[in-house]
């Protein structure tokens, strides 16, 4: 079986068009060794079947990302039948970029041509003849999406020549040099070497690993630096011979991408632009009061409220309630006192359908007639914990569509690229950004899109904060101890103390990605040389893939272990040492609240360890402790425990009641919450982003992680404790430690010297 590599540029459709021709035959993995996307599938619409490879996304071929390196090594390796170079003929000049350097491989090329639909709705057309005579390898002009010339494309892709001799655009006073290289090359027998000799000139480091090519190199370069004469070159020959211009019969002066960027991406309006539409994102996944009506209305009638179901007089629906009526809990879905936002729409909807699929399981235990254990383990370990889990994946979904949308249209590139300024400074790249933005929603994903990051300890150092970017299942906590806060110590607004917290995460993160790319995680940030791909519709099927792409990962994973970790905190609350059941009034004999004991004063400088008494006072050290398995474990736990502390007690929804039961039981000041909050928030994080951090780090940077974590979360929440408690000692130990510290870097700078101890000079 022929094996082709399809190559091209980011968003030049690559996926459209892989999904195209493998259908559903598609083999997703990793290349060896590093964790870029590997797919693989089989093209059986021809005369006989070819394997498929989509290389990863580039711009060039040098060695400048782990992208560019696993493309140009698989061609050059891996010898395939032939290159599909898939080119955006929307952006025609900027993508031949790397057309150029495919060409100079000795290899089988062929051009596909995508976008044309597009080209065709502005009315443009590109004269495919005269292309395909100046580039000379067979050009196709094809529609990814709408599924156009693909079996042309093939066709020729299968009846192509199987030999090709690498042929470059590079000529002038590059010539003779390139001829030289070009010569040692094919001296040491390898393939491909006009490829090699024009990365050499190119100074490039691979190139330069090869027997005696350091000082032909020197020989050629005279001590210059040829990369830019190289590109520049390329450029020029480009926009001479195969310019948009001359290959277009007809044109229009601007296209419509370049006058949608010179909004979106403004010097100035930039910016505000995207926090905008990133706070409309958040809206529509998060509100539970859509465009502010509810706010509105009250505000435009001096405080009146639009009516509840409980003000109509349906009362709080519980899980028995939502059998009675279900017409009440489908409409409350909706609207309950302000109308939601689809993310909470569909939060709800699915929610209610996961109540109904554990009522049933619960009546069926019941009717079953279980042991009271077995029952337990099924409703509240089992069932309890895999639903309050799964209950997020909807705003997830929702956060995740939003971004995919993003991507796809084209505009994530232009937010890295405005950003890369601003990040710059941190000693980030733009490309950090999109990471970064994702954790809000969840780290898993986010870890993962930090394979667009070249420098490893660039993408260490990012994998690191990722968690420090609140995400959702940390919200519960944030608005059930902040509702608590409210209650208890008369603070004015919930809103208020969550939104103090997620900034105090990105400070947070923003400081120790400072303070790491200073020491030990260092590093150049490379260019950020990112070409604006044009702007597309996104294609509602690849969306969906996209969609699917990236839940899979995340459901897979944190059903396995969300099932075994809630099954193991149901163990230890549920039994004593002595393996009798216990039941759920009597935890503070269990195996649990014995281990709560025993850690609590670990906590103690945090303000929620020791401090607390021992009766009650383990609460929060366990349910910190359980969210290391998944945050949602922290409120869950409070729920649990609640029921022992005040029996008969009936909860919210929101943990709000549970918090103002655990904080006043247990005597917590506010800044003890908030430590509590803020360690929980930079700590180490679930057990999924743990285990996705450990595969997507580079070798031998997990341990350190996970100390980094550790040091991090204790250090924030005693500094909050600390502060927050005893401000005016802190105060007094500030100046201590000043001077103290004025006098090291002084005495360190001789400036000043201190007596020696010991040895006394007569
Ligand atoms: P990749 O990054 O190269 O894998 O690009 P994708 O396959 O994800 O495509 C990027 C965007 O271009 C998506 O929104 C696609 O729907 C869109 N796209 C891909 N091929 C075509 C095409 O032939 N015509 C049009 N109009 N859009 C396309
Ligand atoms: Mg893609």
């Amino acid at each position: 079986m022929k094996t082709f590599a399809l190559a091209g540029n980011p968003n030049c459709g690559k996926t459209t068009l892989f999904n195209a021709l493998t259908g559903s035959t598609a083999h997703v993995g990793n290349w060896p060794g590093v964790t870029v996307d590997k797919r693989e599938g089989v093209y059986k619409g021809g005369a006989e079947k070819v394997a498929i490879v989509d290389l990863p996304g580039i711009y060039s071929l040098s060695p400048y990302t782990p992208e560019e390196v696993i493309s140009r090594n698989f061609i050059l390796d891996e010898k395939p039948d032939g290159i599909i170079n898939i080119v955006d003929a929307t952006n025609l000049e900027r993508n031949l970029y790397l057309t150029t350097q495919l060409l100079e491989m000795d290899v089988p090329v062929i051009v596909a041509l995508n976008m044309m639909d597009e080209v065709e709705k502005v009315g443009d057309s590109i004269d495919v003849p005269a292309l395909e005579r100046a580039i000379g390898v067979p050009v196709v002009a094809i529609s990814a999406l709408r599924k156009s010339g693909i079996k042309e494309l093939m066709g020729r892709a299968i009846a192509m020549p199987a030999k090709r001799r690498g042929a470059t655009v590079l000529g002038g006073a590059l010539a003779s040099k390139i001829e030289r290289a070009k010569q040692f090359f094919a001296a040491t027998g390898v393939s491909s070497p006009l490829f090699h000799a024009v990365k050499m000139l190119e100074g490039d480091e691979i190139e330069l690993r090869h027997d005696g090519a350091k000082q032909v190199y020197e020989e050629i370069s005279a001590g210059h630096d040829m990369e830019a004469a190289v590109a520049d070159e390329r450029y020029k020959y480009i926009s001479a011979h195969f310019s948009t211009a001359k290959l277009k019969k007809q044109k229009s002066a601007l296209t419509r991408s370049d006058r949608v960027d010179k909004v979106l991406t403004h010097r100035v309006w930039g910016l505000p632009i995207f926090a905008v539409i990133l706070f409309v994102i958040f809206h529509l996944t998060f509100a539970e009061d859509l465009f502010y009506i509810n706010t509105i209305y009250s505000a435009a009638t001096g405080g009146g409220a639009l009516p509840t179901f409980g003000d109509m007089g349906y009362g709080f629906l519980g899980d028995s309630e939502i059998y009675e009526n279900f017409g009440i809990a489908l409409a409350a879905c909706f609207y309950d006192g302000a109308v939601f936002s689809p993310g909470v729409i569909l939060t709800n909807l699915f929610n209610l359908l996961l109540n109904y699929i554990s009522y049933g399981i619960g009546l069926g235990v019941e009717a079953a007639g279980a042991a009271e254990w077995a029952a337990s383990l099924v409703n509240d370990g089992i069932v309890g914990g895999i639903t309050a889990v799964l209950g997020f994946l909807p705003q997830i979904l929702t956060l995740f569509l939003f971004f995919s949308i993003l991507e796809d249209t084209g505009y994530m590139a232009r937010v890295a690229f405005i950003l890369d300024r601003i990040f710059r400074r941190f000693g980030l790249s733009g490309r950090a950004f999109m990471p970064m933005i994702m954790g809000f929603g969840c780290s898993l994903p986010a870890m993962i899109n930090t394979r667009t990051l070249a420098d490893d300890n660039e993408r260490t150092a990012t994998i690191r904060v990722i968690p420090f970017f609140s995400c959702g299942a940390k919200l519960p906590i944030l608005t059930a101890i902040a509702g608590g806060m409210c209650q208890l110590f008369g603070l004015p607004s919930v809103e208020l103390i969550t939104f103090c917290m997620y900034v105090l995460g990105i400070i947070t993160a923003v400081i120790c990605v400072i303070v790491m790319r200073a020491t030990t995680m260092r590093g150049a940030v490379p260019p950020f040389i990112m070409e604006l791909p044009a702007y597309h519709i996104p294609g509602f099927k690849n969306l969906m893939l996209h969609l699917w792409d990236k839940t899979k990962h995340f459901v897979k994973k944190a059903f396995t272990i969300i099932f075994v970790s809630t099954v193991l905190i149901w163990f230890l609350q549920s039994f004593r040492w002595n393996w009798t059941y216990i039941g759920a009034d009597d935890m503070g004999e269990s195996i649990l609240a014995s281990i709560g004991q025993f850690i609590q004063p670990i906590f103690t400088p945090l303000g929620f360890g020791s401090q607390l008494g021992t009766q009650y006072g383990w609460v929060f050290a366990v349910a910190a402790i359980t969210g290391l398995i998944a945050k949602e474990n922290v409120i869950a736990t409070f729920t649990v425990l609640a029921a022992m502390i005040a029996p008969g007690f009936e909860g919210t929804e929101e943990g709000v009641e549970e918090a103002v039961l655990m904080i006043s039981s247990t005597g917590m000041t506010p800044a003890a919450c908030i430590a509590f909050i803020m360690f929980n928030m930079t700590t180490i994080p679930c057990f999924a982003a743990v285990a996705t951090a450990k595969a997507e780090l580079p070798a031998g940077k997990f341990g350190g992680t996970l100390v980094f974590w550790l040091v991090t979360s204790y250090l924030v929440g005693t500094a909050i404790y600390t502060v927050g408690n005893w401000w005016w000692t802190v105060f007094i130990w500030l100046v201590v430690a000043i001077a103290a510290a004025a006098v090291i870097v002084l005495y360190n700078l001789g400036k000043i010297n201190l007596p020696k101890w010991g040895k006394r000079r007569a």
